[in-house]
């Protein structure tokens, strides 16, 4: 199908861009690489009046070295995450999971601040996000503020960005010695998108994993950490049998979709091995 009919401007500046949006109001949209805009316009299922195309913004994109962090801009693409070194030093999980979303044609494309801001609670970034303790900063005609994961994600492809406010960058804490890191991705055929996915850390300290922490991608309505899953880690030998047993509840608090590609038992199944194996991979044991 045809869009319906819409104004476009592309500023050249991020100061332009907030005013453009802000000016629309709730009729105007950020487009960003458009993988996931484009096809809702042509199904009319989203009818902005105004696209601010926020793509030639180039202050926007790349990875910069803030010392204790790194900060990616909201225009980086998913592409560019899989192969750029301070991701790949200090938050290589990022660069893990980038690299399962969808073909290259769509990665060279699709940023990460669109698939973020999009929120498709099956989208691998918006967990990996949650599961580092990142903090997703939006800037508006008040100027940028910060926003954790959890107040960021507020529903089913639902943010707390407010109209007037682009995504523009994410600040990703480094992980320091002894993390490693999996993501685990059940998918029904290669480059599709995850049943469930699990993104897991552990800090691993004289053979046990002192610390973890666990991301659940498609087991609600937003990205969910796995917290009784995490505690039952923490302490944990750091081998696959302990590691399985510690995933027994990791779909506790999830309320997973019942739909034609899986059942909610089934993807509570997945949940609990894929953070076994997961949490293994990140331990160094599996
Ligand atoms: C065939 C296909 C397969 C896919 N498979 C996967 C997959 O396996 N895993 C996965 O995670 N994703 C998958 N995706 C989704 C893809 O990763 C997203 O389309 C993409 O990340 C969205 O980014 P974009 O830059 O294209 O955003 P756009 O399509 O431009 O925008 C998406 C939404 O975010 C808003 N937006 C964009 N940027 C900003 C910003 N900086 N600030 C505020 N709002 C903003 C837009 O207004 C819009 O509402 C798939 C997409 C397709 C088409």
């Amino acid at each position: 199908m045809i869009p319906a009919q819409f104004d476009y401007v592309r500023p050249s500046s991020l100061a332009e861009a907030v005013q453009a949006l802000s000016a629309g109001g709730e009729d105007a949209k950020v487009i960003a690489g458009g993988q996931s805009l484009l096809p809702l316009l042509r199904l009319r299922l989203a009818h902005p009046d105004l696209l601010v195309d926020i793509g030639g913004l180039g202050e926007l994109a790349g990875v910069r070295d803030a010392g204790d962090a790194l900060v990616i801009g909201g225009m980086t693409t998913i592409h560019s995450l899989i192969s750029d070194p301070l991701i790949r030093e200090h938050c290589g999980l990022i660069a893990a999971a980038a690299g399962t979303v969808a073909d290259p044609a769509i990665r060279h494309r699709a940023t990460i601040g669109g698939s973020l801001a999009h929120a498709d609670p099956a989208g691998d970034l918006p967990t990996v996000i949650s599961a580092l303790d990142a903090t997703l900063v939006a800037t508006g005609p008040g100027g940028p503020r910060e926003i954790a994961p959890a107040d960021f994600f507020v529903d089913y492809l639902t943010t707390a960005l407010a109209p007037g406010e682009i995504l523009t960058a994410v600040r990703v804490p480094k992980l320091g010695p002894g993390w490693g890191f999996r993501y685990e991705k059940f998918q029904p055929t290669a480059q599709a998108w995850a049943i469930v996915g699990v993104a897991a850390l552990a800090r691993r300290a004289d053979g046990q994993v002192a610390e973890a922490r666990i991301g659940l991608t498609n087991m609600g309505t937003v990205p969910v950490r796995a917290r009784a899953a995490e505690a039952a880690a923490a302490g944990a030998e750091a081998s696959r049998e302990a590691l399985a047993a510690a995933a027994a509840n990791a779909d506790e608090g999830t309320d997973p979709p019942d739909d034609l590609r899986a059942a909610a038992d089934y993807r509570r199944h997945l949940a609990r091995v894929l953070t076994g194996r997961a949490l293994a991979g990140a331990a160094g044991a599996g």
